[in-house]
């Protein structure tokens, strides 16, 4: 399996500076070997491989020498990632999706890491040392498992240095087998409900948070652009910003694992059906990029603990049907939070009804797949 950690690194003016050296160098890199493809195919519509621009490094080296004291995969890792760029550009003309980005020359707050591979640094216990660099303190606060396969080196826009470490084969956690299964319904309300009726908000704190940092980005957008108070106000939203994602990442490191640690199997919804909600705490874009990388992260934990995450695919909007007899309502409106059956009478909560709805549909497919599996063999 793999994984990734990411820590806080902490060192001396020095040595930061000789980071911030590097992070300047592999930006010139990336931004000349651009023009060189942009120059190449406008002089003879012709086009330059990425293995060719690596195989240029030694003359680069040679034409200008302080390039000698970046680590030569650094440097092609420059190399690799403009090409990724291109790639992914002609894959999206290709597909025609949305607006089509041309890989982009890239300004001074624009280039922000650099990956070390095998060679060229050694991590020892909490420190981290980089040759030509020099030595970092790593905030360790959990331990490394698997093989590190690549550690990128990364300047936040608060101006904090972090590094993430890229492991391949991380052993499984063992957590004892369960057999209990459960729905989740991502909530309108309320972060989520499940099937068995518990509702996770998300916390005020975080809440609070995420209202000071709408507040600040609207203050940032009425800024004369180049001015004084502008360059303020952005690292004012870059550092609530960050605090905002640490605080959310917390709150759903830990629900996440609450469900894994009880659960075998959980059935979440697809999450395209939730297109059109609106929530009463929080602005879409960040309930919808909290629900996926909660999805996520259930995933990665699942896959980690031997556990199953379930998508179940679009169905007939599952707070529609009433879990007790199935009849549809039709009546169902967005802003009803509670509706009685007209076929049963029974008073439901939307998204406790919702979950039950997601649960019982995932057991149905469960049960059928089992049964495929049986006849098969
Ligand atoms: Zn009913």
């Amino acid at each position: 399996m793999k994984k990734t950690y990411k820590y806080r690194i902490y060192t001396n003016r020095e040595v930061l500076g000789k980071a911030e050296r590097w992070l300047f160098l592999c930006r010139r890199l990336y931004n000349t070997a651009l023009e060189q493809r942009i120059t190449i195919y406008r002089q003879n519509k012709g086009s330059i491989s990425c293995y060719s621009q690596i195989n240029q490094l030694p003359d680069l080296k040679a034409g200008f020498p302080e390039y000698r004291e970046v680590g030569s995969q650094v440097l092609q890792d420059v190399l690799e990632r403009l090409d990724r760029a291109y790639k992914a550009f002609f894959r999206r003309v290709k597909n025609g999706n949305g607006k089509v980005g041309f890989p982009r020359f890239k300004g001074r707050d624009r280039y922000d890491s650099f990956k070390l591979k095998q060679a060229g640094w050694k991590l020892d216990g909490k420190y981290l040392s980089i040759r030509n660099v020099g030595r970092f303190k790593l905030k360790l606060s959990r331990q490394i498992a698997g093989d590190i396969k690549t550690a990128t080196i990364r300047r936040e826009a608060t101006g904090k240095w972090y590094v993430c470490f890229s492991c391949d084969d991380v052993p499984a956690r063992v957590l004892e087998k369960s057999t209990n299964s459960i729905g989740i319904d991502v909530g309108i309300k309320s972060f989520l409900v499940d099937s068995e009726g518990n509702k996770v908000d998300s916390p005020k704190y975080l809440r609070q948070s995420e209202k000071l940092l709408r507040r600040r980005q609207r203050r940032l957008c009425r800024r004369v652009k180049g001015s004084n108070g502008r360059r303020q106000a952005r690292v004012l939203v870059a550092k609530t910003h960050e605090k905002v994602k640490n605080q959310r990442n917390d709150f759903l490191h830990k629900v996440a694992n609450q469900y894994i640690s009880q659960y075998g199997v959980i059935f979440i919804e697809d999450l395209n059906i939730k297109g059109m909600v609106r929530n009463h705490h929080l602005s879409k874009s960040i309930a919808d990029s909290s629900w996926s990388k909660f999805f996520e992260l259930l995933n990665w934990k699942a896959e980690e603990a031997a556990r199953e995450v379930i998508r179940i695919p679009r169905f007939e909007p599952s707070s529609k049907i009433c879990s007790e007899c199935g009849a549809v309502n039709q009546e169902l409106k967005l802003s009803d939070r509670q509706w009685v059956c007209q076929a049963c009478g029974v008073l439901h909560d939307r998204d406790f009804n919702a979950a039950i709805n997601i649960a019982r549909v995932g057991q149905t497919l469960q049960e059928q797949t089992y049964a495929v599996t049986q006849s098969v063999f």
